[in-house]
């Protein structure tokens, strides 16, 4: 039976159709989930309905509070709520880092019983994970389509100034009021599509990696995504308009991505090697001190990048390959290590070592993989010609205005060639450059990307 999405006269979300006997444990969403108009004046009738309680910190930012926070304070404060508001101002961009997590718990008191989060992305992430660490319930509500982690069990927060994916609280409670995501700068709704077309590669990602690995495959949480990201495509003018019907679509792909998370609670049907491309583009960056990108922004322009590769080894012939000369080329062990600190810093790398042990692969698990590519290269092949073709993805992003090449986004060369050969070494996590990787392709593949390290 497929999935289907459907409204009830409140804006409440529900699905059905979500019965899967795949291997992948199913998890039960506990949520309500609202997209509709004029939904700011509902937020106290929406949480009293839940029955979260009466003392509450609203966390916002300056820009976030002005559009949408200081009217939800003052419905709930009308409404016979207590709320201590916790405004995050910064000079430029607010980040979810030290700072901003720590403002938020300080302004917890043990009078507090829920969180509500008033923004996208930064305000969300640093809500949840106080959310988390206090086990207090937690509202989101949402201010731009612009990324898909309204509804997430991690984190992606700054830590010292590195990059760090945290376990977090999924909301009890979401509201997107497509009124106030219409304001939304246009650069913020192209970022929320951009995020939404890297769906494309995670799934094949997560296709090949079933094949490869027989690592566990959900078709009902592929088909959510899949569905959601080809309704954006064929709706990209509504989008671009911000029609009602083009912010329900696009608010609707985001939050399903995030929904897919919640059932099988990891983020493998939203996020792959192009997530891990942009990830990497943002924590250098900020190391460095310069505003990285939107998140979305690089996660379509990434989705460009890798695209071609897949296509590329769409035409691949794995029969050819010369085992000996691949196991030859083996980096030891000691090499990725210093590959691994070259590429993401002493600290990072380590982190990313320790939580990733399985990652450098014996040669017998190498070949293994090897062959399993070779025997089931036609499957792979289909596999990638589920893809649409590249020229539908660039139409929807230049309908969008968005960024489409690197150099738009202000990334150093040099930092893109790295990023190129060190993203599918970001975790654990199976991608086709993986693949390419163990065939002893890659050079082959990222000769536009020269690395001296590689
Ligand atoms: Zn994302
Ligand atoms: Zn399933």
């Amino acid at each position: 039976m497929p999935v289907t999405v459907s409204y009830d006269s409140d804006g409440k979300l529900s699905l059905s159709g979500l019965q899967c006997d795949c291997p992948c444990e199913h998890h039960q969403l506990d949520m309500d989930i609202y997209v509709g108009r004029g939904l700011i004046g509902r937020v106290p009738e929406l949480i009293r309905r839940r029955g979260l309680g009466d003392h509450c910190v609203l966390v916002a930012d300056d820009n976030t509070y002005r559009v949408a926070g200081a009217d939800v304070e003052k419905a709930l404060v009308k409404n016979g709520f207590s709320v201590s508001p916790c405004v995050i101002h910064r000079q430029g961009d607010m980040l979810p880092d030290d700072g901003a997590c720590g403002e938020v718990l300080l302004s917890i008191t043990r009078d507090t019983q829920f969180l509500i989060a008033v923004g996208s992305g930064s305000v969300t992430d640093t809500t949840r994970i106080n959310a988390e660490r206090t086990g207090l319930k937690f509202v989101s509500v949402g201010t731009a389509p612009s990324m898909d982690g309204y509804i997430s069990a991690v984190a992606p927060l700054l830590h010292r100034g590195v990059k760090i994916q945290r376990p977090a609280k999924c909301p009890d409670i979401v509201i997107c009021d497509l009124d106030v995501l219409a304001t939304a700068p246009m650069e913020m709704i192209a970022s929320g599509v951009g995020d939404v077309l890297g769906k494309y590669i995670a799934k094949a990602d997560w296709q090949i990696g079933n094949i490869i690995n027989g690592e566990p495959y959900c078709p009902v949480c592929a088909g959510l995504t899949a569905n959601a990201v080809n309704a954006l495509v064929e709706h990209v003018d509504e989008i671009a308009a911000k029609t009602e019907k083009g912010m329900r679509i696009l608010i609707e792909a985001l939050l399903l991505a995030g929904v897919t998370i919640g059932i099988i609670d990891n983020t493998r049907a939203v996020a792959s090697i192009e997530h891990n491309i942009a990830q990497y583009w943002e924590m250098i960056l900020v190391q460095q001190g310069v505003r990285p990108p939107m998140h979305g922004a690089s996660v379509g322009v990434a989705t460009l990048l890798v695209w071609p590769l897949y296509e590329r080894f769409a035409r691949e012939d794995l029969t050819a390959l010369d085992l000996e000369s691949i196991k030859a080329r083996r980096m030891s062990r000691e090499a990725r290590e210093r590959w691994m600190v070259r590429a993401f810093g002493e600290e990072g790398g380590r982190l990313i070592m320790r939580e990733n042990p399985g990652d450098f692969l014996s040669w017998e698990e190498q070949e293994r993989r090897i062959h399993a590519a070779q025997t089931h290269m036609e499957q792979i092949r289909e596999v990638i010609a589920q893809l649409p073709p590249l020229a539908t993805v660039e139409r929807v992003m230049r309908t969008l205005n968005a960024d489409m090449t690197p150099q738009q986004e202000n990334i150093p060369q040099d930092l893109l060639c790295l990023s190129m050969w060190c993203g599918k070494d970001y975790r654990t996590r199976y991608t086709l450059l993986k693949t390419i990787d163990e065939c002893g392709l890659l050079p082959a593949y990222l000769q536009a990307y020269p690395c001296d390290f590689a």
